[in-house]
């Protein structure tokens, strides 16, 4: 890329200018939105964030190149988040990812990242070509701040969008109101309260995953600041091999074309097209477990028992039957755990994993 004189970048940085553009009611809590615009500067964009109070935050930066959350700085002069610690076989936040145009990031994630201290918070951006390189570019900005003193109960506003014509089927919509009863009595014992609100759509039935479908930058617009968009759709990537998946691990509360969990309602009624009691369980365990990684959690162990979350309270098992023992009804344990006649009940959150999804910006 064609790169300025240092001189002349200079000149034309723009400063962070800030924007108050929405202060939206939820739960006990308050979210605060400011957007800005930040010229990187030898690959790195420097954002600053003004806490005066508020307990958590999530930026969410765009730009024409890739983007990955480098280091997050404290006021104090110390950096609680740099990617490289978080490189290996535990993961804490995808935005230390470089993967796309875009990052999201919360913080703080853990209570052992300590609280957001007042003062200026700076979050460095990385912003990288397709080949690998630093480049510089304008970065889009868009930071939520909670202000919410109590971060061990919360209400999520949860949206969710019916694509075509299922809105209609009463098979579907009496599947996904007791499968979201469920979901709700999964998140109740860990001080989660679940809203939710329902719209018809004429998005198409079949989705591919977040992020790379025309249509869903256009999903999520239809959110007010504050929503989780959930997209009930009849497949995922033309196939019900896919019981939902989440648009980032956190997703963002703005709207971008990640800005969505999509769930399979035929994937979570077994394929057959009804629901049974053990189908309605598993659909509201597929809704928790996909929005908690929304909000922010990992699987506790992955599929190849290789590799972990970054929590102290999640078992750290090795094999199959080991993780299956010891984190199998976990609502974040990466697939149902099923003998010939039934399923574990996945319901059980950590502490540690609850007091992530009470982090998380959009819990108010
Ligand atoms: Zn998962």
């Amino acid at each position: 890329m064609f790169r300025l004189p240092f001189a002349l970048v200079a000149l034309i940085l723009l400063p962070g200018c800030e924007l108050l553009t929405g202060l939206l009611n939820g739960g006990s809590g308050m979210l605060e939105t400011r957007t800005s615009s930040v010229q990187s500067q030898d690959g790195i964009a420097t954002i600053d964030v003004d806490v005066s109070g508020e307990s958590a935050f999530q930026l969410t930066a765009t730009s024409g190149q890739l983007l990955a959350v480098e280091a997050v700085n404290a006021p104090d002069g110390s950096q609680p988040l740099y990617w490289d610690d978080w490189s290996g076989v535990n993961s804490l936040t995808s935005a230390v990812w470089l993967e796309g145009k875009d990052t999201v990031l919360n913080w703080p994630v853990r209570q052992a990242d300590g609280n957001l201290s007042d003062g200026t918070w700076t979050v460095d951006v990385a912003v990288v070509d397709d080949q690998g390189y630093y480049t510089d570019d304008q970065v889009d900005v868009v930071l939520k701040l909670k202000d919410d003193s109590d971060l061990s109960t919360g209400t999520v506003n949860a949206r969710i969008v019916y694509a075509d014509g299922l809105k209609q089927d009463s098979v579907v919509t009496a599947g996904v109101q007791d499968a979201v009863t469920r979901w709700a009595e999964i998140w109740a014992p860990y001080g989660i309260n679940l809203e939710t609100s329902y719209e018809d759509s004429s998005f198409s039935t079949d989705q591919p995953f977040p992020g790379e479908g025309s249509e869903q930058a256009e999903v999520s617009s239809g959110a007010n600041g504050s929503e989780i968009t959930v997209l009930i759709t009849e497949t995922i990537d033309g196939s019900t091999d896919y019981y939902g998946i989440a648009g980032g691990i956190p997703g963002t509360l703005d709207y971008t074309d990640h800005a969505l969990v999509i769930v399979s309602w035929l994937t979570n009624a077994g394929g057959d097209g009804e629901f049974s009691d053990d189908d309605i369980r598993l659909f509201g365990e597929t809704l928790a477990h996909e929005v908690g990684h929304y909000m922010g959690l990992f699987h506790p162990v992955e599929t190849t028992f290789d590799y972990w979350d970054a929590l102290d309270d999640t078992d750290d098992c090795g094999g199959q039957s080991a993780c299956e023992s010891a984190l199998g009804d976990n609502l974040m344990f990466p697939y149902p755990v099923c003998d010939w006649t039934s399923c574990t009940p996945q319901d059980q959150l950590t502490s540690q994993q609850a007091g992530v999804n009470q982090r998380y910006t959009g819990t108010l």
